[in-house]
């Protein structure tokens, strides 16, 4: 028997610290505590039904408790839970790396596995920093980030984002780093010029420092947590341009990303790029758990043989890298992608989406919509004409989250922009059903 629910909201104010959350008003809210998952649905202790409008952070692919999905964790939990990667294979693990050298842009050859996106970063940002000592290069240290952009929470993934409430913050802790303009803002009065613009800067910054530069990281297509910003078509290709011509190692950080969000299995299939290296996450296992894998270039594979005593080693690795279970859920969301027909299905559920976004251009709270594929940000704005925000202190964003709740959808917002990143599983009608919500939670929390 599980506690009631009195009790869990106890022990919940009492023991538990929640992650990105204001402990203090938080306490003060009604806690809803999810019991299950059932498709794009989600239920709480008192059985009620949700939405599930965010994948359950940006993670679920095929929906909850698939049961091709369990069947394969019960699968391998027959067999063995975890075995080290570390000097051991594992089946699952090895299957994965397999599949995932296969269906990732052509010449990505070599999978890191880890844990989490923020993970699958620290590793891409340190193997190209290795990469460039062991070619005799060490003098190329340093990495060009993007304005706005958001690489996880560890350390190193901070010191290359570009949200400045994470950053500032942290800044002693954090190694130095060149940041190229944010490729959009929404209050720019000339979008095209502002894109062209961050555009020549980033090239100006590579070129002006591209002796002390060991790559340039980035989410292709579109940034996720700086508000669902998204790149002009062609932005990756010319980054990879500038990337190649100055001989500059590219990072794809594909973790939200990655794995259909976009509308395509990788963003940057788009732009028909192929990163040196390219992180994954999220999506990676289904949404089911914990996952994350580096893919890196065979050339830069190759930098990191030799002799044992010359110590070319890639010294890092994690305690459940590799992990049998994830990995054989990864196997089974991969295969899932096929039967199911994923990709093909969701062009139209995509076509559907921005009709419905479309209606809503008009909404006098609605500053901008902004969409690639399955990923959505709605601006909301208190002066549509004079593009001014809310006042942070009214929590516009949280109170469209609120109210969305009292009408059955989970949403999750960043800021004052509100994020629809549904399971790439769900129906137009349960689609329309997430749309409806979302617009009348809209105007009840931006009414005056
Ligand atoms: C979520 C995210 C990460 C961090 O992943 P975690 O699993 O939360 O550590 C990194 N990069 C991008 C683009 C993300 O959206």
């Amino acid at each position: 028997m599980n506690p009631d629910y009195q009790t869990l909201v106890d022990w919940d104010h009492r023991y538990l610290w929640h992650p990105f959350t204001q402990m203090q008003g938080f306490v003060q809210e009604e806690l809803l505590i999810i019991a299950r998952g059932e498709g794009v649905y989600v239920y709480d202790t008192d059985n009620r039904r949700y939405l599930d409008g965010v994948s359950s952070i940006w993670a679920t692919v095929h929906g909850h408790n698939r049961p091709e999905l369990n069947q394969a964790i019960t699968a391998q939990l027959g067999k063995i839970a975890h075995s080290t990667l570390l000097g051991l294979g594992n089946i699952p693990a090895i299957q994965l790396a397999q599949r995932l050298a296969a269906i990732t842009p052509s010449g990505l050859t070599k999978v890191f596995y880890s844990d989490s996106g923020s993970t699958a970063v620290e590793v891409a940002l340190k193997l190209a920093y290795r990469y460039w000592q062991l070619r005799g290069e060490p003098q190329r240290r340093r990495f060009l980030k993007l304005a706005g952009a958001y690489h996880g929470d560890t350390l190193g993934a901070v010191a290359v984002g570009g949200i400045d409430i994470f950053h500032e913050t942290f800044k002693d802790l954090l190694f130095p780093t060149y940041m190229a303009p944010a490729t959009y803002c929404y209050r720019c009065p000339d979008r095209e010029h502002c894109q062209q613009q961050c555009l020549t800067g980033l090239e100006e910054l590579v070129a002006a420092h591209h002796q002390e530069l060991a790559a340039i990281i980035l989410e292709p297509v579109m940034q996720g947590a700086a508000g669902m910003i998204p790149q002009p078509p062609g932005y990756l290709a010319r980054v990879r341009q500038v990337a190649d011509r100055y001989e500059v190692l590219l990072i794809a950080d594909e973790v939200a990303t990655g794995f259909g969000r976009t509308g395509r299995m990788f963003a940057c299939e788009h732009e028909d790029v192929t990163p040196d290296l390219l992180c994954l996450g999220k999506g990676l296992s289904g949404g089911y758990l914990p996952l994350a894998a580096t893919l890196a270039t065979d050339q830069i594979y190759q930098q990191f043989l030799g002799d044992y005593q010359k110590f070319k080693t890639f010294f890092h690795g994690h305690t459940y890298t590799g992990n049998p279970l994830a990995a054989a859920a990864a196997l089974a969301s991969l295969d899932l992608f096929e039967s199911d027909q994923v990709l093909v299905k969701l062009a139209d559920r995509i076509d559907y989406l921005t009709q419905r976004l479309a209606a809503l251009a008009d909404h006098p709270h609605i500053g901008d919509i902004r969409q690639r594929g399955f990923m959505v940000g709605l601006e909301l704005v208190q002066d549509k004409a004079r593009r001014e925000p809310f006042p942070v202190a009214r929590r516009t964003g949280h109170q469209v989250i609120l109210a969305a709740r009292k009408l059955g959808a989970i949403l999750r917002p960043l800021g004052d922009v509100v994020v629809l990143m549904p399971p790439l599983s769900i129906s137009q009608a349960e689609l329309a059903e997430l749309m409806d919500i979302t617009s009348q939670a809209i105007d009840v929390a931006t009414r005056e």
